[in-house]
């Protein structure tokens, strides 16, 4: 069980900090309050976020503070004397203190009491923007934001405009293209809704439009170089491979994935539904093997190295329970193949199969159809996958989180007969050969330019 993570948020950090030469520094708890009352507070991870009390003017000294007060779950924010001078001693101490203590505001020069109550309250702003900001670096999706005391009155909107800010942001600055292009139209859809729900704009058929400015949206679906795929299968070298391939796999049925490891692509649920196959269907357990090619990516990324090694283990787990001596029913490979080593495996594949939860487009369908002129494979795919809206009629369609829908597909596949295959191919093969990538990028910069010269023919 997880701890529940919380941020504290409070001016003063519960340390106080002296410093002891450029890049050390000597730390002491001071007990306050706020602190003993956490430390009764069981089951929480918390962390502290404040200012230390102490002006670091230099890199090396905010470094070095920065490593010492993690040691003690702190994280500090730097304000300069000018900010704390103008916002802890004068808006937060002079004014904000005796006022919220019904003594009134201080009495003083009119005039000059105006003009500093001004920068007072602005630097009161920028500090606590500057609290805010330290949050947002550190925030986790879960956490809990618990902003303390009078002097940071501001942070709660601070922390919650920041979502909304950076989506305005984000949709005003693609707005500002002549043309937005997407691969499918959900996306496009999506776009102008949340231009519309985001910014308040108006979305017409065309696109958006922001006082008179339109900026068309549309969906302009991507394909492949299909005779890219067909000129590799002629070569030697490759028809070399493809026999070996046939070769080693004799007996039994090739079932291919070809993904980056990435969420997105649903290997887990595949891996989870093929096993589900074959605890169903024991006469197939010889006779058909997967091979999964997993790419390595983002590999930086913790969420990437879990999938890796959750992936493993479901692929050893399944090996070791349906593997023999001599086989098994798993390949799992984690990297890439050469453009030629690929198009061989293409071509010796009986069924795809492509499970993406969520995928733009997935090229990986378009190549699988290319590359299957001779052998009139199946296609399942995932109906979340861009590609489901060209080649829907000819794959299988699956909802990838089905598992038990996707191994009832590995078994329709596997037993489809040969015409049905056939027409299923033919529709595939078409779009694939029809809808290619000079098409796709052709169709995108003529729409573009239609799209420039109707906007100047109507200023
Ligand atoms: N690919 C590759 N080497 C490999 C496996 C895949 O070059 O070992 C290529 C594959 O031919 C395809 C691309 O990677 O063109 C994957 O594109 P897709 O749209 O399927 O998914 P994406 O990775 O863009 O999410």
């Amino acid at each position: 069980q997880m701890k529940q993570r919380l941020l504290v948020v409070a001016n003063r950090l519960p340390v106080s900090a002296v410093r002891r030469g450029e890049d050390s520094w000597s730390l002491e708890i001071s007990a306050g309050g706020l602190v003993s009352a956490l430390l009764g507070v069981r089951d929480v991870d918390a962390k502290w976020i404040g200012w230390a009390g102490v002006n670091v003017p230099d890199e090396v000294g905010q470094k070095a503070l920065t490593k010492a007060l993690a040691e003690k779950r702190c994280i500090p924010v730097f304000l300069d004397e000018e900010i704390v001078h103008q916002y802890y001693n004068g808006y937060c101490n002079n004014i904000l203190w005796p006022l919220f203590h019904y003594l009134g505001l201080p009495q003083e020069d009119r005039l000059a009491t105006t003009r500093s109550f001004q920068s007072q309250f602005d630097a009161y702003k920028r500090a606590n923007q500057m609290f805010a900001d330290v949050v947002n670096q550190h925030y986790e999706e879960g956490d809990v934001v618990w902003c303390h005391d009078y002097h940071l009155m501001f942070l709660p909107r601070c922390l919650k405009d920041y979502d909304s800010r950076m989506k305005v942001e984000l949709l005003r600055s693609v707005l500002a293209a002549d043309l937005v292009g997407f691969h499918t139209y959900d996306y496009a859809r999506h776009f102008v809704s949340a231009c519309t729900r985001i910014l308040g704009l108006e979305g017409t058929p065309e696109g958006v439009e922001d006082q008179g400015k339109l900026t068309r949206v549309a969906a302009f679906p991507i394909g492949i170089d299909s005779d890219r795929f067909k000129r590799a299968l002629e070569l030697p070298a490759v028809k070399e491979h493809i026999n070996e391939l046939t070769h080693r796999f004799a007996g039994r049925k090739v079932m291919l994935g070809v993904d980056r490891l990435d969420m997105i692509k649903g290997i887990p649920q595949k891996i989870l539904a093929f096993e589900k196959f074959l605890e169903e269907n024991p006469i197939w357990r010889d006779k058909v093997v997967l091979l999964q090619i997993a790419v390595p990516t983002r590999t930086d990324v913790p969420e990437y190295q879990k999938l890796t090694s959750q992936v493993h283990e479901i692929v050893g787990r399944i090996n070791g329970r349906f593997g023999t001596l001599t086989a098994v029913p798993i390949h799992h490979l984690d990297r890439s193949l050469d453009f030629h080593a690929l198009c061989a495996l293409y071509a010796v594949t009986d069924v795809a199969l492509v499970t993406s939860l969520r995928d733009g487009m997935n090229l990986v369908s378009y190549e699988f159809v290319a590359c299957q002129g001779a052998k009139k494979g199946v296609l399942i795919l995932s109906e979340f996958a861009g590609a489901a809206q060209s080649l829907g009629a000819g794959a299988l369609l699956v909802n990838p989180w089905n598992i038990t829908e996707v191994a009832n597909s590995i078994a329709h596949a596997l037993n489809m007969p040969a015409d049905e295959r056939e027409k299923r191919h033919r529709h595939n093969y078409a779009h694939v050969t029809t809808h290619t990538a000079q098409d796709w990028a052709e169709t995108f910069v003529s729409e573009l330019n239609d799209t420039v010269v109707e906007a100047q023919l109507r200023t």
